[in-house]
């Protein structure tokens, strides 16, 4: 059968990829059509819950030895902010730990997912904790869907706005996160437009994601405008050099007409200086683009990386303005603090 062959999961299947396998099994065709609204519309995880399906043919789903579940993820802890941010560990079936966050904008009406991609990461930025667990594995276009279910499932909550922003750098495991953005609008019936991947910066592959037509947003983590600094921030930039991924956003923005965002990590001493607001100001002046400020979130107690204060923040932002000619800069508002679910605090320590 090749779709057991090629799924762990009900999620992931295409409709006709799931009609083969359920008329294998020995269900009638059209019944495909309502597992599909009980899993995307309804974020069903238990087959028994198909409640229009027959006693019978759902022991068919579940008799065979080879029958798949619905999803291939298992819920390990699920800890609530007191702001109401919920951090979701889960666990892959051969065992590996992926960790999702679950934010409610309450003020925008807006429920918004941070999903992983793949477990650890290879681009090794000193400041991150994903990045001090090296690559172990990309994540499958299911597994990064199922992210979104499962929390929707837990919570209850509706996802509206989705985050590429977990664990991994999206654009190394670029069909699986291209497959899985087809599947978050096709499927689970999420807008693009409300659907944002952030990068390291791939240049290749931002080239890449330009010409797939997706309309989604797209993020860059610069963290510093010189060579120098970023080298050692985020490592990759040996390969893709500050200006060359710049000129790749510009070739990214010319394509698809969307704004891309510029994200700044605020480390102490490190990028911080007002000498690199205006630097950076120069560098994206010619950019159509939103810069968004991180306040840095330390891992832990021996983190050598220190927050930039806020009034440096502050001021960094205004010469950020001045010099970048009007941009419109953000300083980016922390959630789940207290649960360790802030931007890069996704450490699978567990892992
Ligand atoms: N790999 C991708 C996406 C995941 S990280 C990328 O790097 O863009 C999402 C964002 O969080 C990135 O901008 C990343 O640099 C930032 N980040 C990582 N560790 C952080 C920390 N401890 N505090 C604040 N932001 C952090
Ligand atoms: Fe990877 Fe992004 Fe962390 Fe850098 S910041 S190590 S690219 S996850």
């Amino acid at each position: 059968m090749a779709e057991r062959n090629k799924h762990q999961s009900l999620i992931g299947m295409r409709l006709e990829e799931l009609e083969t396998y359920i008329e294998e099994l020995g269900l009638e065709k059209f019944r495909a059509k309502q597992i599909f609204k009980w899993i995307y519309s309804k974020n069903v995880r238990d087959i028994d819950n198909l409640s229009d399906i027959s006693k019978d043919a759902r022991l068919k789903l579940q008799a065979d030895p080879k029958a798949l579940p619905i999803g291939s993820l298992n819920l390990i802890t699920h800890q609530i902010s007191k702001d109401g941010t919920e951090k979701f560990l889960f666990e892959t079936k051969s065992g590996e730990k992926v960790e999702s966050v679950l934010m409610k904008f309450e003020e925008r009406d807006s429920v918004s997912a941070c999903i992983s991609s793949q477990i650890g990461c290879a681009v090794g930025c000193p400041f991150c904790a994903t990045g001090t667990l090296g690559f172990k594995k990309n994540l499958s276009a299911a597994e990064i869907i199922e992210q979104v279910l499962f929390m929707q499932n837990i919570s209850g909550e509706r996802i509206d706005n989705i985050v590429y922003m977990g664990q991994g750098e999206p654009l190394s495991n670029y069909d699986n996160v291209v497959e899985s953005i087809r599947m978050l609008r096709e499927l689970v019936g999420i807008g693009v437009r409300h659907i944002t991947v952030s990068t390291s910066g791939i240049v290749p592959r931002i080239d890449q994601l330009a010409k797939e037509n997706l309309q989604i947003n797209l993020a860059l983590s610069l963290h510093d405008p010189t060579d120098e600094g970023r080298d050692f921030l985020v490592p990759i930039n040996k390969k893709w050099p500050v200006l060359e991924v710049i000129n790749s956003l510009n070739r990214y923005e010319l394509i698809t007409n969307r704004r891309v965002t510029i994200e700044y990590v605020m480390l102490e001493g490190v990028n911080d200086s007002f000498e690199k607001a205006k630097i950076l100001g120069e560098l994206v002046r010619n950019l159509h683009c939103n810069i968004n400020l991180i306040p840095y979130n330390q891992t832990d107690v021996s983190d050598p990386f220190k927050r930039s204060p806020n009034s440096n923040i502050k001021k960094f932002k205004e010469l950020l303005e001045k010099t970048s000619r009007n941009k419109t800069v953000t300083i980016r508002r922390e959630r789940g603090h207290d649960i360790n679910a802030a931007c890069g605090q996704l450490a699978n320590k567990h892992q």
